[in-house]
């Protein structure tokens, strides 16, 4: 169904931008596309960015707006942890002018497939790997220290995603030196959004009672979040190496659950397992499903091409927040006035 009716918003989209070059701002070709394109298709060639994961793809979007194309490669809703590239996806490598990937082994295979498909001018920059040094990395339930890939989930802090948003703009001006105004104005435009979204979150938080800001999860994705917002994460149910847990482990989890008292735990979209509610039912608390990199209802990832405000990465942490706060006896409402539109596209609102 969901992509089926990407298909439709993408057809629409294609559709809509039928009209002539001519009566759009666009912007000029770069002087690395004149010297590599022929003259009579080079006004209609962008650069090309590849991403991976729909969050990183839409932190990027909104700063390459529509002077680039940016295209992200593990479809959204899918296992960024297993994902495996399709052979398609060489040939989408094979054109782009720059990678940008999440890093601290995330997306091991599609680097892997990048490295043996890109242009030999075309860098790999791993956002997260740049965003803290290997000393701040957390190891922990989903991730432990002896498996050696830490937990890769920075983005979910919305102050790691704005150092994200700032090297995207750095790189994509020296991708495009031309741009260096624009991709300033959408970095401060986002920024801003983003800054919005810390300080809803920071209120949510003071709006849980304190014996509740512990986090039980499916999927071991809050641990940056929470130590930035003082949570503490208490455990993760899913097992290192992405099975389901075994009914030994299960057992436990019931137990700690019941020990530390909070009124909820919460379960994943992306891993739509019965344990999570099989272990709320047994320990008696509430459950409900938080997301890390789904973006919410239907929509695009790509900012230039989404037509719902909410499917983006600030309003997947309004709704996370929402569905935290509410199932932990929090003031849901705070996170009502953070505008989780994107800052270029349709949903770009002028307030
Ligand atoms: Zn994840």
């Amino acid at each position: 169904m969901k992509l089926v009716a990407l298909f439709l918003a993408l057809t629409l989209v294609t559709m809509g931008c039928q009209t002539p070059e001519s009566s759009t701002i666009s912007p000029s070709p770069t002087p690395r596309e004149t010297s590599t394109q022929s003259k009579n298709t080079q006004s209609k060639t962008k650069l090309l960015v590849v991403t991976t994961v729909a969050p990183i793809t839409n932190i990027v979007s909104n700063i390459a707006g529509d002077r680039v194309e940016v295209k992200g490669i593990i479809p959204e809703g899918t296992d960024s942890h297993t994902f495996q590239p399709r052979p398609s996806d060489a040939d989408l490598l094979s054109k782009a002018n720059l990678i940008l990937s999440n890093g601290l082994r995330l997306e091991v295979p599609t680097e892997k497939l990048a490295n043996s498909s890109k242009p030999k001018d075309t860098k790999i920059y791993q956002l997260g790997n740049n965003t803290i040094t290997e000393k701040e990395w957390m190891f922990d339930f989903s991730f432990p220290q002896e498996k050696g890939s830490p937990n890769p989930h920075l983005w979910v802090n919305p102050k790691y995603a704005m150092t994200y948003a700032k090297l995207v703009a750095k790189h994509l001006t020296e991708l495009d030196p031309e741009g260096k105004n624009y991709y300033e104005t959408n970095l401060k435009n986002y920024l801003q959004r983003l800054e919005e979204l810390d300080k809803a979150t920071r209120e949510v938080v003071a709006s849980i009672p304190e014996k509740n800001r512990k986090l039980l999860t499916y999927h071991d994705s809050w641990a940056y979040w929470a130590r930035e917002y003082g949570f503490q994460v208490i455990g993760a149910i899913q097992p290192s190496d992405f099975n389901e847990p075994s009914a030994k482990d299960i057992a436990k989890l019931v137990d700690q659950v019941r020990q530390s008292g909070v009124p909820a735990i919460f379960g994943s979209e992306v891993y739509p397992s019965t344990i999570a509610e099989q272990i709320a039912r047994e320990a008696k608390v509430k459950t409900a499903n938080t997301a890390d990199d789904e973006l919410p209802g239907e929509g695009s990832a790509n900012a230039m091409e989404n037509k719902n405000p909410e499917h983006t990465y600030i309003g997947m942490m309004v709704n996370n927040l929402k569905i935290i706060a509410s199932n932990l006896g929090g003031n849901p409402d705070l996170m009502n006035k953070v505008n989780s539109g994107n800052v270029v596209g349709a949903t770009a609102t002028s307030e």
